[in-house]
């Protein structure tokens, strides 16, 4: 019988597994380092105060993780982020939180008057703005960075102030490394279609709810936190398929599979092995299969970052807290590189009477500071607090979570990278990567790499099964579009 083995149970190993099991293929293992099932999901209940350690929701657009929670049964745990007043995002800027200018998408203005009418970016940044209509678009298809970008179309303001901080910081990249090819292509797209932004934003088709209701939310989470989503995908595979707290050390071509050997001393012969590890840990993996291979896996940096929650009596704070939280530029010389009002964006993070607020340290512009260990990390974040909202009161909840090198960075050139390290995989039969270092890190991107590669799987098989014709027609079917 053949045999898949799938290395990491982050939500990528996770998804990998559920999809090859909706298409009625069990033989597999999924092999999880930690005891832990979920890999960067991690949510916390405490004291009333639920806390997520790493991602706390997910983008609604991306519809193959809402997918995935109805398939689940989750429907009804679902939680939209805050509309409204309540989504706002502030802008540490000259010694104040000032909020985004209502309609801005990432970097681009949707709404002419509300982005004239903003203190944050002063006059000759507006009028720079306004220049972009005639900035010509450049020719080819070469890739560039976030910085390069939004300084040649939209001015240095607008980088520094919004683009930079925004959209650098979903990526704890750096901007001028970040490549926008592979992070947000739709304003390449638009610069090609429409020659401006802002006339590409003035064609957009609006986001309409249905007819009398509100729009729908930007953000999803659980009502018990992401883990909710792990532990569901968990419940849904044969037992017997699970091995957690045993990690795989190395894979070595054998006849025409893969010997996969595992840390308890046990090895499984497979036909197909799924990587769902970091790329700097599948390099090492499959060294002995093609070190041309790993040293591009290893080629993909990685940067560290930490999340500090804090949690208040509400009647401490004297902050109104109307809004989803704040972004630090880096040009401002802070610690911190945004804040969410964690409680305030999402129902159930915090009793009644308390607030929720989760503080970003680090990444490509700071590392060394998400190092620190963890009551340095809650220092440094209530003492910037103190400075950015004058919070002075002593938290009732603090938890730091440290992760070290687990944001892969995008860097200009990271497509051709990618297309390299396909071809160099495409020489060998059976093997595939999922994960956040490829195609996308956000949770719906690796449930998407997840469905990739079990469908990879199943067209392998059925194409080695080929007589079988009803099987065929089954397997195309069973992972959807
Ligand atoms: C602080 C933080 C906040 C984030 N916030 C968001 C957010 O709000 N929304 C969003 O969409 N995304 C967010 N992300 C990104 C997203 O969480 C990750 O990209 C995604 O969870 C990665 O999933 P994965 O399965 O690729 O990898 P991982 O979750 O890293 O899973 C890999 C697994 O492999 C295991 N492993 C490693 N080596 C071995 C081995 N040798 N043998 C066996 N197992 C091994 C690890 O233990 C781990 O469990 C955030 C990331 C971070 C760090």
């Amino acid at each position: 019988m053949n045999q898949t083995v799938i290395i990491g149970g982050g939500i990528a190993g996770l998804a990998t597994a559920f999809y090859l099991r909706e298409c009625g293929l069990v033989d597999y293992t999924l092999v999880e380092q930690s005891p832990h099932w979920g890999g960067k999901i991690t949510s916390a209940q405490q004291d009333g105060f639920l806390v997520e350690g790493g991602p706390d929701s997910f983008l609604a657009q991306k519809k193959i993780a809402l997918e995935l929670c109805h398939r689940l049964g989750l429907d009804d745990q679902l939680v939209g982020s805050n509309r409204g007043k309540n989504s706002t995002t502030y802008v540490w800027s000259g010694g104040r939180l000032q909020p985004m200018p209502e309609g801005m998408m990432l970097m681009a203005p949707s709404m002419v008057l509300p982005f004239l009418r903003s203190r944050l970016i002063s006059w000759p940044g507006k009028m720079r703005m306004g220049m972009e209509m005639f900035v010509p678009r450049l020719p080819g298809d070469q890739d560039e960075s976030l910085a390069g970008f939004v300084r040649r179309r939209l001015g240095a303001e607008i980088l520094n102030k919004i683009a930079g901080p925004l959209m650098g910081g979903i990526h704890a990249a750096d901007p001028e490394m970040l490549s926008l090819k592979s992070t947000f292509p739709m304003f390449l797209e638009m610069e090609k279609k429409h020659g401006s932004l802002v006339r590409g934003m003035m064609k957009r088709p609006k986001r309409t709810a249905a007819h009398g209701s509100s729009p729908p939310p930007m953000f999803v989470s659980l009502r018990g936190g992401l883990q909710q989503l792990a532990d569901a995908l968990v419940a849904e595979l044969p037992a017997e398929a699970l091995r957690s707290g045993c990690s795989v050390l190395s894979v070595s071509p054998q006849a025409d599979r893969y010997k996969v050997a595992l840390s308890d001393g046990t090895s499984i012969l497979a036909d197909d092995v799924v990587f769902a590890t970091p790329s700097y840990v599948t390099a090492g993996l499959v060294e002995q299969i093609d070190p041309r291979l790993a040293s591009m896996l290893r080629a993909i940096r990685y940067v560290s970052t930490a999340t500090v929650s804090l949690g208040f009596k509400r009647s401490d704070i004297q902050h109104p807290l109307q809004g989803a939280g704040f972004i630090v530029p880096r040009s401002e010389g802070r610690r911190i590189t945004a804040c969410s009002w964690s409680s305030e964006k999402f129902a159930h993070r915090a009793p009644g009477d308390s607030v929720l607020l989760r503080v970003f340290i680090g990444g490509a512009l700071a590392e060394d500071l998400a190092e620190q260990d963890e009551p340095a990390l809650v220092r440094l974040a209530r003492e910037e607090l103190q400075t950015i909202m004058g919070i002075t009161a002593t938290p009732v909840l603090a938890k730091a979570y440290r992760w070290h090198k687990a944001n892969p960075q995008y860097d200009v050139g990271h497509s051709q990278r990618l297309l390299e390290i396909e071809r160099c995989l495409a020489e060998f039969r059976g093997l595939h990567l999922a994960g956040a270092a490829y195609r996308g890190a956000g949770i719906p991107d690796c449930i998407q790499s997840g469905m990739n590669a079990a469908r990879s799987i199943v067209t392998e098989r059925t194409h080695a099964d080929a007589p079988h014709q009803h099987q065929h027609q089954h397997s195309s079917v069973c992972i959807g579009t």
